[in-house]
């Protein structure tokens, strides 16, 4: 498929999903494809089977005339996805279809708190097989398994260079999964399956740019620029967790010190209280949940100390999600994650914070939105990574993109040595 064709395939095919249901002509008006184009495309995508028509109903007191117009709409039949997300005391698993709809899911307690990679991956395995099994979708109809973990990703190559779940460094982990699985897999940083997730079903959609905080056991970050979620040169960019707020500050779990999230993070919240209250909470993903939400009743009835300790990670929140405005200048920031059930305190402290260090004004400010996502709904994300990379409208304009910067490179590099 060339270059164009693959591209021009790849902004149908999003726009159709963008807008549930869409007629030819403002397909058009929207990607800036010639209506002839979008003819040949669509009659394409109807024949490979990823979309169909409807016919639209016009009332019957309508004061329009002439042919209903035909409307087209991703076949949800067309592709299956599998969706993971592994998390320090649980693995949640969602089978979706072509139009990301959850058919099954799947959560069991786990452990994987620095457990050996093979461990994690046949934990993993098993709760796989037992979603396709409640799904009844057929194996072979499956188009891949997207698996969100926190820590540094390399993308696309899906190896871990580091994650809280993994006793050692450099894991392959999207090649150990695909040799057991069988199935492309595809693995990347869980909070850009967030920022997908908000993209794809959430808040996200009605947004060409905008950024994602994930506030949980590690904080994170997903960035949309027009549409596009940005991984960097190496799949590292929106590392928001480890951007430096106090250079030799607090001790992260990374190894480094200073890092945002060694201030915000659950574990650091869980740090602080252990050192007025209950010390025994530290190592244990399930006592930290409950040392949380002990903290955060007693913040809420007005206890000092526990509210001081949340309103100090809600300001150091509010400095980095700051800088992130004075880079990015979003119109909407999402938070997501467990913390978004934290005290009142947390969050009034992070807008204060948030003011007083970004440049503009306040009607220049994004609109700051919270949303609370179950793992489930991580999970979802998982598989629309799957949709956009292992769909037949995905992988071709994948190629394409890279054929493309190929084709720069080797341009700008004759043009150098000339
Ligand atoms: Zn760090």
């Amino acid at each position: 498929m060339d270059l164009l064709r693959a591209l021009n395939r790849r902004k149908v095919l999003d726009c159709i999903r963008d807008a549930g249901s869409i007629a030819r002509i403002e397909i058009a008006e929207l990607t800036g494809a010639s209506p002839a184009t979008v003819s040949v495309i669509t009659a394409e995508l109807l024949r490979d089977g990823l979309i169909e028509a409807e016919e639209q109903v016009v009332p019957v007191n309508s004061v329009r005339r002439g042919r209903p117009k035909t409307l087209l709409r991703l076949r949800a039949e067309a592709a299956y996805a599998i969706g993971l997300k592994i998390s320090l005391h649980q693995i949640s698993v969602s089978l979706t279809d072509f139009l990301g709809d959850v058919l099954a899911s799947h959560i069991a307690a786990v452990q994987t708190n620095r457990r050996p990679p093979e461990v994690v991956a046949a934990f993993c395995e098993a709760q796989i097989d037992e979603v396709i099994r409640k799904s009844g979708v057929p194996r072979e109809k499956i188009s891949g398994v997207g698996i969100g973990i926190s820590g540094f990703v390399s993308y696309p190559d899906g190896v871990v260079r580091w994650s809280p779940m993994f006793g050692s460094r450099n894991v392959p982990f999207k090649q150990l999964m695909e040799q057991r699985l069988g199935l492309p897999v595809a693995v990347d940083n869980d909070s850009n399956l967030v920022g997908l997730a908000e993209k794809w079903f959430g808040q996200g959609r009605y947004h060409r740019t905008f950024l994602v905080v994930t506030v949980e056991h590690g904080v994170g970050m997903a960035i949309i620029l027009d549409r596009h979620l940005f991984r960097g040169t190496h799949g590292f960019a929106g590392e928001f967790g480890h951007i430096k707020v106090q250079p030799q500050g607090a001790l992260c779990r990374c190894g480094q010190r200073g890092c945002l999230e060694a201030y915000v993070a659950d574990y650091a919240i869980v740090r602080e209280a252990a050192t007025f209250y209950d010390p025994t909470a530290l190592d244990d993903p399930i006592a930290v949940h409950e040392t949380l939400d002990k903290l955060k009743l007693r913040a809420d009835s007005g206890e000092t100390v526990a509210q001081d300790i949340f309103a100090r990670a809600g300001a150091v929140l509010g400095v980095g999600v700051a800088n992130a405005v004075n880079i990015f200048d979003p119109p909407v920031i999402i938070i997501s994650g467990e913390r978004t059930r934290s005290a009142q305190v947390f969050f009034d402290a992070m807008r204060q914070s948030l003011q007083e260090h970004v440049i503009g004004n306040s009607d220049t400010l994004p609109r700051i939105e919270v949303h609370q996502w179950g793992d489930v709904l991580w999970a979802r994300g998982a598989a629309a990574l799957v949709l956009e990379e292992f769909t037949p409208g995905g992988p071709a304009s994948l190629e394409a993109e890279t054929d493309m910067r190929s084709e720069v490179a080797t341009i700008i590099a004759a043009e150098a040595a000339s």
